[in-house]
């Protein structure tokens, strides 16, 4: 029942305990949570827990809560709780009434807290933090037991209540839960319950001086909200013996805890602090920057929660810590964009081509195919002149033998245009080539020779009194390495950022119908990729256009 693997089905390991506790009549339906900590925005590795959870409620007939894990007041913000709510529902996931915040659950964990320590379950421990830690002992050697462990439940108690009143300085006390100093489960070795921080909590204001730390919250929160298989992350697996204890002791709802791999993607980072790092040291242009993996930041380059949860769905769920290819998550948007996205033509480096046999003055419109994944997607009109701009790369003057795009003399398509064969190549005075002389054949129109006679390369177009000026970003990859877990603690791990990861390309020039582009429709740039026009910055006047992501290299083998 725990095997490891997934299968095609969409079935994983936990899905399968969760179908055998139904079936076994365990619970009455399933209850999970995604539980965020509100220090930050959601990324990719987030998504993989919402759709797992989400999807699961959604499987089995149950529900997901949505609830803030607010037990640190000293790195949350109320920013970090509407962006999470916003990307949860992005995904396509919806909580219902179900938003829970562990801070509501303060009063209750305390009362708790004294039952534990009517219980004889719990002390309020008076060393420091280092005496503390210093006694824990190691999985060789059993922990010292404090000297404070055999305080008497009054004396307890009273300390418990004064240190809620605001009475002693953040540290002087912690409530310890009083288990086992020499278990075999280094967590059950009397681990910290609260702990005294005089500081603002976002919700509580200064209701409260001690907070709950997690191993405590987040078990009896769970509990409360009668979540069956609270599933979470594998540095979480030697924390179930106390999460265990905890609802033993307080006589809970039996909500059990489950652990599966995180995700970790090549080339990017997957953890909140080194992504608030980021933003901090001003690397990237805030949370959503298109080169984060955050939900965002992946919005605002283009991706669509459709591909992400194809993505996740694709990963699957295992218990096995590895590293998946950034190039699956790129696959999954290239099959939504190929089916969705309408093509269109633009050039990123223009160099200009006149057509010296066309009518000057003269304009035509031809049709062009929206999208050859769908019918329905219908076509268009692009003008054509005598004057064009094609890519600069597409042509060589003094091609080598593999180069099949234009060159003197040297016959190529233009996409739903005509053939065109160049005639001239014009310099300045620094002999760069800024202009390409060619005639066409009227005979080719739409792109196709009645001779049958045949060219070896179609290059995309725009015309050049009709084209928009636009600017292009371009991304690479986040990290120079495919994996920043190997860098050693000591280095910094910002120095293996790709200082290439944002290329902007200013003076690009886009076919007339690329103006009015709403924010976030993708559209595919023939030959170039799958873009999507900025939110924060493009306008009609000035378009700006992000890439989300290349296109398979089909058509890159084609045009050589
Ligand atoms: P980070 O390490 O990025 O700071 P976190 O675990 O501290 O993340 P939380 O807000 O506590 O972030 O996470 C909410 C939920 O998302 C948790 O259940 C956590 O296990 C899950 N989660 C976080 N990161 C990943 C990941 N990379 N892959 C899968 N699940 C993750
Ligand atoms: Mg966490």
């Amino acid at each position: 029942m725990t095997d490891e693997s997934t299968s095609d089905a969409g079935r994983d390991f936990i899905r399968d305990i969760v179908a055998a506790d139904l079936a076994a009549g365990k619970h009455k339906g399933v209850v999970t949570r995604f539980p965020p900590e509100p220090n930050g925005y959601l990324h990719l590795g987030h998504a993989k827990s919402i759709c797992l959870n989400f999807g699961i409620a959604e499987e089995f007939g149950g529900r997901c809560h949505l609830r803030f894990d607010d037990t640190n007041p000293t790195k949350e913000e109320q920013e970090y709780i509407d962006a999470i709510q916003r990307d949860v529902r992005w995904l396509g996931f919806d909580w219902g009434e179900h938003l829970h915040f562990a801070s509501d659950y303060f009063e209750q964990l305390y009362t708790w807290a004294v039952q534990l320590i009517e219980q004889g379950d719990a002390y309020v421990d008076s060393q420091s933090l280092e005496e503390i830690r210093s006694q824990r002992g190691t999985a060789m050697s059993p922990g010292v037991d404090s000297p404070y462990r055999n305080r008497t439940v009054s004396e307890n108690l009273d300390l418990l209540t004064r240190m809620r009143a605001g009475e002693f300085p953040d540290g002087a006390h912690v409530l310890r839960a009083r288990i086992d100093m020499a278990s075999k489960h280094l967590i059950l070795r009397d681990p910290l319950m609260y702990r005294i921080r005089h500081a603002e909590h976002h919700r509580t204001g200064n209701d409260w001086c001690i907070y709950p730390m997690y191993d405590y919250a987040h078990g009896q929160s769970d509990a409360l909200e009668e979540v069956t298989h609270s599933i979470c992350t594998l540095e979480f697996e030697t924390h179930r013996p106390l999460y265990d204890w905890f609802i033993e002791k307080l006589g809970l709802f039996p909500s059990r805890q489950y652990e599966f791999a995180r995700l970790n993607l090549t080339y990017t980072v997957m953890s909140k602090r080194k992504l608030l790092e980021l933003v901090e040291c001003g690397h990237v242009d805030g949370w959503d920057d298109p080169r984060m993996p955050t939900l965002c930041g992946l919005r605002r380059r283009g991706y669509t929660p459709e591909a992400i949860r194809e993505f996740c769905r694709e990963i699957g769920v295992t218990r096995y810590n590895g590293l998946t290819d950034m190039v699956l998550l790129e696959n999954a948007l290239r099959g939504d964009r190929n089916r969705r996205a309408e093509r269109r033509m633009a050039v990123l480096r223009p160099l200009k081509v006149v057509i010296t046999n066309y009518p000057e003055g003269q304009t035509e419109e031809l049709e062009a195919v929206n999208n050859p994944e769908d019918a329905a997607a219908g076509t268009r009109m692009v003008p054509f002149s005598r004057e064009l701009y094609i890519e600069l790369d597409d042509f060589m003057e003094d091609p080598p033998r593999k180069f099949f795009r234009l060159a003197p003399g040297r016959e190529v398509r233009l996409r739903y245009a005509y053939f065109i064969t160049c005639t001239g190549v014009v310099k300045n005075d620094a002999g760069e080539i800024v202009e390409l002389h060619a005639t066409y054949d009227p005979a080719t129109k739409g792109g196709d020779a009645p001779d049958g006679r045949k060219v070896k390369s179609t290059l995309h177009w725009v015309s050049a009194a009709h084209a928009v000026t636009a600017e292009v970003r371009l991304y690479d990859h986040l990290c120079k390495v495919e994996d920043l877990g190997k860098i050693p603690e000591n280095e910094d791990w910002k120095t293996y950022l790709n200082e290439h990861s944002l290329e902007v390309v200013n003076d690009c020039r886009l076919e007339p119908s690329l103006t009015a582009v709403p924010a976030g429709t993708p559209v595919q740039f023939e030959r170039l990729g799958y873009f999507t026009p900025d939110v924060r910055t493009s306008s009609s006047e000035r378009p700006v256009f992000n890439r989300s992501v290349t296109l398979k290299d089909a058509w890159a083998k084609a045009r050589d």
